[in-house]
């Protein structure tokens, strides 16, 4: 297999890569770890004319800690830049968790967090513990800066809402919170390299026993991110028990609609979310760390 022809342009700043983008127009694409665009156009199911490198753009690297914003996610971070993150080892251990269970080391050294939000995938899994984390997102053109709830950021399988033409992503910020303990549970068909078959993120605010605030929100059962509603409601304010994260797991069930595939039939993938969900949740009650 090898790749078609195509221009490759290497800006040196965010304002020079959107201004090429919006020079190159609609035949023009962003690369940045290139594990899931070089795949596709390996198998020519994209071909671009051009490719625009974000590599070399240090403004989209790193990930830090602002007071007032939280915590601040850079584009270009690498999976293995949030599993190895002090930032987040302090203050979101579950992100770095959540991206040590994706793919293998040699990916994870590659494969960078704006690439997995912006490719859309339903299994993937860093958009189901950002949601959960009240996570938004900044997009960036040569016109414009806006910013998304990460939530309201998928509208389908490979879809989202940013502008495929000019639009980076260039952040992603996870709120300060009074979160008290927040997890992701991912079960692929393999421990490593394998996608989610499903996948479920909880974060929870606990006040003693009593659950406060629950935020639950499921990849790869939907066909988009899907945050778990009912479930949600049927915690708050209770104090927690075996018998409520059981009702919770059947909640979070009737909130997914998931597909069969060679991985899990749409009937195996609602009991995971129903196991998911109750193992989640009680890990982020009793384990207490975010
Ligand atoms: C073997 C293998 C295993 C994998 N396992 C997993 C897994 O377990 N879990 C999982 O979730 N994913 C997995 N993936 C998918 C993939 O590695 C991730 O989605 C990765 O995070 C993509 O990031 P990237 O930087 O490589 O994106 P790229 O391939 O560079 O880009 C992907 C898409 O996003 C666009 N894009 C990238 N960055 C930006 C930006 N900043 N602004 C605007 N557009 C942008 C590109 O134009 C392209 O359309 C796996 C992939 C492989 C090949």
């Amino acid at each position: 297999m090898y790749l078609p022809d195509f221009d490759y342009y290497a800006p040196g700043s965010l304002e020079e890569a959107c201004g090429l983008l919006r020079t190159l127009g609609p035949g023009a694409k962003v690369l940045a770890g290139g594990t899931d665009l070089l795949v596709k156009m390996k198998h020519g199911l994209v071909v671009p004319e051009a490719v625009v490198s974000l590599k070399a753009l240090h403004e989209l690297k790193g990930i830090t800690y602002d007071p007032d914003r939280g915590v601040v996610i850079a584009a270009l971070a690498t999976h293995n830049d949030l599993v190895d993150s002090p930032v987040l080892h302090k203050r979101f251990l579950s992100v770095s968790e959540a991206a040590h269970q994706m793919a293998n080391n040699q990916i994870r050294n590659r494969g960078t967090v704006g690439g997995n939000l912006v490719n859309a995938i339903p299994s993937a899994d860093l958009p189901p513990i950002l949601i959960a984390l009240g996570a938004q997102i900044t997009l960036v053109s040569r016109a414009s800066s806006r910013t998304v709830p990460l939530e309201s950021f998928f509208t389908g399988p490979s879809c989202c809402v940013i502008d495929p033409v000019d639009e980076i992503l260039t952040e992603i910020v996870i709120p300060n919170q009074p979160t008290t303990g927040s997890t992701y549970i991912k079960f692929g068909l393999r421990r490593s390299g394998a996608l989610s078959v499903a996948g479920v993120a909880v974060a929870v605010t606990m006040a003693g026993d009593v659950i406060e605030d629950a935020r639950i929100s499921m990849g790869a059962v939907y066909p988009v991110p899907v945050r778990a509603e009912d479930a949600e409601k049927a915690l708050i304010g209770k104090t927690w028990s075996e018998a409520l994260l059981e009702e919770a797991g059947e909640a979070a069930a009737c909130c997914a609609l998931p597909i069969s595939d060679i991985r899990g039939s749409s009937e195996y993938r609602l009991d995971l979310v129903r196991v998911l969900t109750r193992r989640a949740l009680r890990r982020a009650i009793t384990e207490g760390h975010v």
